[in-house]
């Protein structure tokens, strides 16, 4: 039995490696282009899963290796521009006016501030500025002040991305002649869990919005968020969802769940460490171009955890005091981290 299933993991583990390494090669470029390639089921991403931490920790770090530089994390700083009274229903999200949490409906950033904001981002060394608003999608008298923020943010030297919400036709165009670099839009889980979180939007809107916004050749920066009581199989299917995508986003934000009090999330079963370092591991293999991105909870872990992370393939993050609303690690706790493990800011 124990030999049958040591059988198995090596199977497993040859299979996953065959896979990655047509991805990583790019020989057969007409199978990338029919899909054939770089498709994963979600039971060979349950597969990585299940290896030994050692054997995934080594295929990830060798998959990193072959892609990107192993020592360099590119830093994102983010800013909420609109704060809290969402009319949607994610129920991880303090910004959901129908929540009773400590976030208030707050206007729009005045331009002076986003700016403000911007320069000190570079200031500490942040190449992408980030702008997140509550909302279900722009209108387009709400999009017209953004539209102002991303070129200035733009003319500044810094690479933008926005995070607004669902976009109607045209509105993805609109915000790549202002000069928007990424637009940001999350998968959040897998379709089977989709519905115990979020019921005010589908899956396909997602899909859909995340279609314009390649369409308008933005970059894609889409991921999802683990330790919302998903299983691992459904942490696999979030993964198979952005690996299987006719080109997968360039940027996958990894968020562990921050649970916020009033949220019909609090509560939940905090997920083990462990299985988090797995899902990035995991995220590195089955997208070996995507920077990866250790997103939210980054401040509830410890900084061996965040190691294990850079190792298992993670090589971006962000940076500052805030995530929209909930806490992440000051910039400067940041920079002892990363001197302690010789990273370089990209
Ligand atoms: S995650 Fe975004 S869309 Fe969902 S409630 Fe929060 S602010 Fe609104």
């Amino acid at each position: 039995m124990l030999e049958t299933t040591k059988h198995q993991t090596q199977q497993q583990t040859t299979e996953s490696v065959i896979n990655t390494d047509a991805l990583k090669s790019g020989a057969c470029q007409s199978d990338v282009e029919a899909g054939i390639v770089n498709r994963w089921s979600v039971d060979e991403i349950v597969a990585l899963f299940e290896l030994p931490f050692s054997d995934l920790m080594h295929q990830a770090q060798t998959i990193h290796r072959a892609n990107f530089d192993p020592n360099a994390v590119q830093v994102s700083t983010l800013l909420s521009i609109k704060t809290g009274g969402c009319s949607e229903d994610c129920g991880y999200c303090p910004q959901a006016a129908r929540y009773h949490t400590e976030v208030e409906n707050e206007p729009l950033m005045k331009l002076d501030d986003v700016l403000a904001a911007a320069q000190e981002a570079k200031d500490n060394g942040a190449s992408r500025f980030c702008m997140g608003a509550a909302w279900r999608g722009p209108k387009q008298r709400d999009l017209e002040p953004v539209l102002k923020m991303i070129q200035e943010v733009k003319a500044m030297g810094l690479e933008t991305c926005a995070t607004l919400g669902m976009l109607k036709e045209g509105q993805a165009e609109q915000l790549k002649e202002a000069g928007l670099d990424y637009y940001n839009h999350n998968l959040d889980t897998a379709p089977e869990f989709y519905g115990d979180v979020i019921t005010t939007r589908t899956y396909q809107d997602r899909l859909d919005t995340l279609g314009r916004v390649r369409n308008a050749d933005i970059h894609v920066c889409s991921g999802g968020i683990i330790g919302m009581g998903e299983s691992r199989n459904q942490r696999a299917g979030l993964l198979a969802q952005l690996a299987n995508m006719e080109q997968p986003p360039e940027s996958v934000p990894i968020n562990l769940l921050t649970q916020v009090e009033g949220t019909p999330l609090h509560g939940t079963e905090e997920l083990d460490p462990i299985e988090f370092v797995r899902t990035i591991a995991a995220a590195r293999i089955t997208m070996p171009n995507s920077f990866v991105r250790l997103s939210a909870g980054r401040q509830s872990m410890h900084e061996g955890i965040q190691a294990l992370c850079f190792l298992a393939g993670a090589n971006s993050i962000f940076y500052g005091e805030k995530l929209l609303t909930t806490g992440n690690p000051e910039a400067a706790t940041d920079k002892k981290l990363f001197a302690k493990l010789g990273i370089n800011k990209i």
